[in-house]
C-alpha cells in the first residue's frame, strides 16, 4: 500500500521538499502551506488557486486532513466541545473555551491513554495510540473554524493547553513537531509562549523540555502530597516518585523566564486528598523543595466507574487557605461549559458504545447540553 502523506503535520519547509519531490517549484510549498494553516481550508479542492492536475497528483499521495468533527456540544457560556474522529475511527476531544481577552483551545495528544490515574476517565479507555503531529494540529485548526468560520481570523490570541486525553510527554516528537508547526507565523502563529503542556511527571521528559529552546510552559498532575496516595491515584508515581518528580521540577525552574511559573494540577477528591492536614503536606513538600510554582486546585468531574466524588466548596477554600498560609499561590479552577462537560467522556461512549470518556482539562458539571452537527 502506497503510503499518504499528512500535510497538516508538515512545516513548512518539510512541505516544500514535498511539492519539490513532485516536481513543483518550492513557491507551491508555501502556497499550500499558507492555505492549510492560514486559510484553514480542509481539502485539496477548496485550494483552487492550484491547478486541477495538480489537486488530483496531491488527492493520489497526500491528504491535507484526517480528522473529522463526530459532534459538537456548545454549552451556554460559549465553551464548544467537540468529539472527533481520526481517520482510522478513534475518538479525539477537544474543548474551545472563549474569554475576554483570549480563546483557550485544549488538545488531545493521545487517542485514549496508556497511564491509569484512577481518578480520569481516559484511562478506561487505555492507549488506542498516539496522535500525530498533523492531528495535533488539526484540532486546532478546526475548533477555530468551526468557531469562527473557515479562514475566519479569531477576534483575539488563541491559547492552547495539552491537557486533553493523553499523555502529551508520552508523544514527545509530535507534539514538539505540531508545536513547530502552529508557531509559523505563515500559518496559525501560536507560539510556544502561548501553549501549557501538562504531564503526569514523565521526568526524562520533563528533563529534556527544559533544555527546548523555544519551549511551551510546564504543568504538572500531582493529586496527592504522599507517595503512598500518589501510587495508588497515579501509579505512573512508582516509576517517578515525587522526590525524583520534584528535583527534576528544580532543573526546570532553572529555565523559566523572568515572571514564568510553572503549575501543580490537583483534582480534588472528596475525603481522599482535601484534609487540612494534606494541604500542609502538600505546602512542605514543595517549600521544602523550594519551588516557586502556582497551585491549580480542579474540581472532580465524577463520572460512573470512577469511585470520588468531589470535594465541598468549603473544603476546596479551606484547603486553598492552608497552602496560602504557607506561601503557595493557589488558584482554584474555574468550571466552564458547566452544561455540557457532565458527560465529560461519556461524549466518547454515547457515540462509541464505550464506557469511556475523556478531556480532563474540562471537569465539573451537571446535565449533558446541546449537541448538533
Ligand atoms: N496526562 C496529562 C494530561 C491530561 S490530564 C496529565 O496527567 O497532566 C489533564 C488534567 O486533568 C490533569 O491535571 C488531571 O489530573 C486532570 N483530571 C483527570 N481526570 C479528571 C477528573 N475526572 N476530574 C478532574 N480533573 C481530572
Amino acid at each position: 500500500m502506497k503510503e499518504i502523506v499528512e500535510l497538516t503535520g508538515l512545516s513548512q519547509p518539510e512541505l516544500i521538499s514535498f511539492v519539490e519531490t513532485l516536481g513543483e517549484p518550492a513557491y507551491r510549498g508555501r502556497q499550500i502551506f499558507a492555505a492549510l494553516q492560514h486559510r484553514r481550508l480542509r481539502s485539496f479542492d477548496e485550494i483552487t488557486d492550484l491547478s486541477k492536475d495538480l489537486r488530483a497528483r496531491l488527492n493520489d499521495v497526500a491528504r491535507p486532513s484526517s480528522i473529522k468533527i463526530e459532534s459538537r456540544y456548545i454549552s451556554s457560556d460559549g465553551t464548544r466541545r467537540y468529539l472527533m474522529k481520526t481517520h482510522d475511527s478513534l475518538p479525539v476531544e477537544t474543548v474551545f473555551i472563549p474569554e475576554e481577552h483570549r480563546d483557550t483551545i485544549c488538545f488531545s495528544s493521545q487517542s485514549g491513554c496508556p497511564l491509569q490515574c484512577t481518578f480520569c476517565l481516559t484511562a478506561q479507555l487505555g492507549l488506542l495510540r498516539s496522535l500525530t503531529a498533523g492531528e495535533i494540529v488539526e484540532q486546532v485548526l478546526i475548533a477555530l473554524n468551526d468557531a469562527y468560520g473557515v479562514g475566519v481570523k479569531p477576534p483575539r490570541g488563541t491559547n492552547l493547553v495539552g491537557m486533553g486525553a493523553g499523555e502529551p510527554f508520552l508523544n514527545f516528537d509530535n507534539l514538539l513537531k505540531a508545536l513547530r508547526v502552529m508557531a509559523d507565523r505563515d500559518g496559525l502563529y501560536i507560539v510556544p509562549n502561548r501553549v501549557t503542556i501538562s504531564t503526569a511527571g514523565i521526568v526524562p521528559k520533563i528533563l529534556e523540555l527544559a533544555e527546548v529552546a523555544d519551549r511551551p510552559h510546564l504543568a504538572i498532575s500531582l493529586a496527592a502530597p504522599t507517595d503512598e496516595l500518589r501510587n495508588q491515584l497515579m501509579p505512573i508515581n512508582k516509576r517517578w516518585p515525587l522526590e525524583e518528580l520534584l528535583k527534576a521540577c528544580k532543573v526546570f525552574e532553572k529555565s523559566l523566564k523572568p515572571g514564568e511559573r510553572f503549575t501543580f494540577e490537583y483534582v480534588m477528591l472528596a475525603g481522599i486528598n482535601d484534609s487540612e492536614e494534606q494541604a500542609r503536606q502538600l505546602a512542605n513538600l514543595l517549600n521544602r523543595h523550594g519551588l516557586k510554582v502556582k497551585v491549580n486546585l480542579i474540581p472532580h468531574n465524577p463520572a460512573e466507574p470512577l469511585p470520588y466524588r468531589p470535594s465541598a466548596d468549603e473544603t476546596v477554600d479551606r484547603f486553598k487557605q492552608t497552602l496560602e498560609a504557607k506561601g503557595v499561590h493557589t488558584y482554584v479552577r474555574r468550571p466552564r461549559g458547566r452544561d455540557i462537560f457532565a458527560a465529560c467522556g461519556q461524549l466518547a461512549a454515547r457515540q462509541e458504545k464505550l464506557n469511556i470518556a475523556t478531556l480532563n482539562a474540562c471537569k465539573d458539571t451537571t446535565t449533558p447540553g446541546v449537541t448538533t452537527r
